[in-house]
């Protein structure tokens, strides 16, 4: 009996170094998006060079991914010493002896012998895939999720083609999400996963176009991205920006909202003082974007934000009482403190828009670098409503990468846009599907 009783010992062992091995994947796992944040960080920093805060951002991610890789590579250690101790063989011989003697064993031990033939014969030993492959059959699906994860991870490991179920993600140590401006927290929050952002793809306005007396049309740097890393469907679709832009898919005050209520009531200040200046405009493969000229703010209760760009989206992303309008334009904005704010402007079908047809007539159809059009100003206070009334709310970038602490103000009257001037906008649709509110509170101006 006691041989027994220290063979189950034996097979606990085995099953905890299994664990550490299965962690051990997902350090690899971590070590290439290391490699790909490592090489995004480079791009920001040649194509970007004056958007620090993207920059900021790949870094912070960064660093989030190196202080994953540490726990796992203890875990490793960890699991070298097991295996060392077990690497002689009899133990596995002993235990799968006494194991056919019994009529019947349980799931958990019929796991410990695989992961013990796996972690002592290798995961191309078909002996592990086989006593993984019991396991699953022995474990009964409504009350042995822990049995079935730990079979399905063990027949995926053995190289099985096996869809391990959602529910078996292995926790990886230290990779809690990174919600900067995290809100109330919300459990569980399985939706985050849907997608990311951009309008802070250029948040910064281009190279510096002042003080040139050149009538010729400029092309700043900026503009012009290399291999697209996301877009707004398919395998670069907005489910996946979380794979490469981890806030995308963890954070937990992401943009964009459905506008719905309960609302509560806030007294907010929003004073935009916006001016005419040159036209600098680009298609940056996501979107239209204007770069604006220093000097048009915003006063929110007071504090300055200077007006970076503005740029469009197709339909609205926000919705309001779960309908998207026609448009949105999002006005980002930064704070000497570095805080941005966006302003959104939706776009209802209707006449057309006089400051839409300005901008339509120098967008480009495809991804241009800025071009600052000659003899051509425009101000952006043209595109806005008369009313200011308000919703406002914390969020995020509505593109990669999902950046959070965007304090959004999302105006109640809607603008004209014409049908056709809708069709005319290079992109069919271009918005981040809305994304879980996770106990934020909406203010409503009045
Ligand atoms: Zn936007």
């Amino acid at each position: 009996m006691r041989i027994i009783i220290e063979l189950v010992l034996v097979a606990a062992l085995a099953a905890s170094g299994f664990f550490g091995w299965s962690n051990l994947q997902k350090s690899n796992s971590a070590g290439a998006k290391i490699t790909a944040a490592t090489i995004d960080a480079q791009v920001s920093a040649e194509m970007l060079a004056d958007s620090e805060k993207e920059l900021e951002t790949a870094e912070e991610e960064l660093d989030q991914l190196r202080e994953q890789l540490e726990p796992l590579q203890a875990k490793s250690l960890e699991l070298a010493a097991v295996k060392a101790a077990l690497a002689g063989g009899p133990i596995l011989d002993d235990l799968e002896s006494s194991y056919k003697k019994q009529k019947n064993i349980s799931v958990e031990r019929q796991l410990g012998l695989g992961a013990l033939r796996m972690l002592t014969k290798g995961s191309d030993d078909p002996g592990a895939a086989e006593a993984f492959r019991k396991a699953l059959q022995m474990s009964d699906w409504n009350s042995r999720k822990n049995s079935i994860c730990a079979a399905q991870i063990g027949l995926a490991a053995a190289g099985e083609k096996i869809k391990v179920m959602s529910e078996c993600a292995v926790q990886v140590p230290g990779a809690e999400p990174a919600a900067h401006a995290a809100g109330p927290a919300a459990h569980g929050d399985a939706h985050a996963a849907k997608g990311a952002e951009p309008d802070a793809h250029g948040a910064k306005p281009g190279k510096d176009a002042h003080g040139k007396d050149g009538k010729d049309v400029k092309h700043a740097a900026g503009g012009a991205h290399a291999a697209p890393h996301w877009g707004y469907d398919g395998a670069m679709g907005p489910d996946k920006w979380g794979n490469e832009f981890p806030t995308c898919g963890k954070g937990k005050a992401q943009s964009p909202l459905n506008i719905q209520g309960p609302f509560s009531r806030g007294r907010i200040s929003v004073n935009p003082d916006y001016k005419t200046g040159a036209l600098k405009i680009l298609n940056n493969g996501h979107t239209i974007q204007v770069n604006v000229p220093p000097g048009s703010k915003v006063r929110i209760d007071g504090v300055v934000f200077e007006l970076l760009q503005f740029h469009f989206h197709r339909p609205s992303e926000e919705q309001i009482d779960g309908k998207p309008m026609a448009m949105v334009i999002h006005f980002v904005h930064k704070s000497a403190t570095g805080k941005l704010a966006v302003l959104g402007v939706l776009l209802k079908e209707g006449n057309e828009n006089p400051g839409i047809k300005t901008l339509w007539q120098y967008a480009q159809p495809k991804e241009a670098p800025e071009m600052e059009v000659p003899d051509v100003t425009f101000n952006p206070a043209n595109l806005l409503p008369r009313e200011m009334d308000f919703f406002s709310y914390d969020g995020s970038l509505t593109t990669p990468p999902c950046t959070e602490g965007v304090r959004f103000f999302i105006l109640k009257s809607p603008v004209n846009v014409s049908r056709e001037q809708v069709t005319a906008f290079p992109f069919r649709a271009n918005a981040r599907p809305v994304q879980p509110l996770n106990g934020r509170t909406i203010i409503t101006s009045n």
